[in-house]
C-alpha cells in the first residue's frame, strides 16, 4: 500500500465505494464520474503506480486483472452489444490516479477514435 494513492485507500476501505468485485487479488468499484451508463475501475489491491512500471513478475497479474474484467463484464450485461476497456498512461492520455486500473465502460455505443 502506498499512504498517498487514492485507490489503495479505495482498496483498503477508508475512501467509501460501490464495490463490484472483489477478491484475494481485485477491487472494482463504480466511478465516481462515470462516462458512460456502466463505468467499472477494477485494480490491483498492490499499489503498482504506472501500466509502464509493470515488471515480468507482475504481468500474470494483470493478465489475470483482464480475466477478472471479463467476468465482470459480463455480469454487468456488456458483452451482449459490446463494451470498452481504457487504461491511461500520462498527462495526454488524461491519467489523473497513479495506481494501475483498467476502465470497463459500457452500456451506450462507443465512438472511435476515442477523444
Ligand atoms: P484515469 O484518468 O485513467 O487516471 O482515471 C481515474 C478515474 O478515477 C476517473 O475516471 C475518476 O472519475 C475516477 N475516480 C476518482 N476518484 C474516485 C473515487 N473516489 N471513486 C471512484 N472513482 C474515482
Amino acid at each position: 500500500m502506498s499512504a498517498d494513492c487514492l485507490f489503495c485507500k479505495i482498496v483498503a476501505g477508508t475512501i467509501p465505494s460501490t464495490q463490484v468485485y472483489s477478491d484475494e487479488e481485485f477491487y472494482a468499484f463504480r466511478d465516481i464520474n462515470p462516462g458512460a451508463p456502466t463505468h467499472v475501475l477494477i485494480v490491483p489491491r498492490a499499489h503498482i503506480a504506472n501500466i509502464t512500471d509493470v515488471s515480468a513478475q507482475d504481468a500474470p497479474l494483470v493478465g489475470r486483472m483482464f480475466l477478472r474484467a471479463n467476468e465482470i463484464a459480463e455480469q454487468e450485461g456488456l458483452t451482449k452489444n459490446g463494451f470498452r476497456y481504457v487504461l491511461n498512461y500520462g498527462p495526454w492520455a488524461g491519467q489523473s490516479v497513479f495506481h494501475i486500473h483498467l476502465h470497463i465502460l459500457g452500456g451506450r455505443p462507443m465512438a472511435w477514435p476515442p477523444g
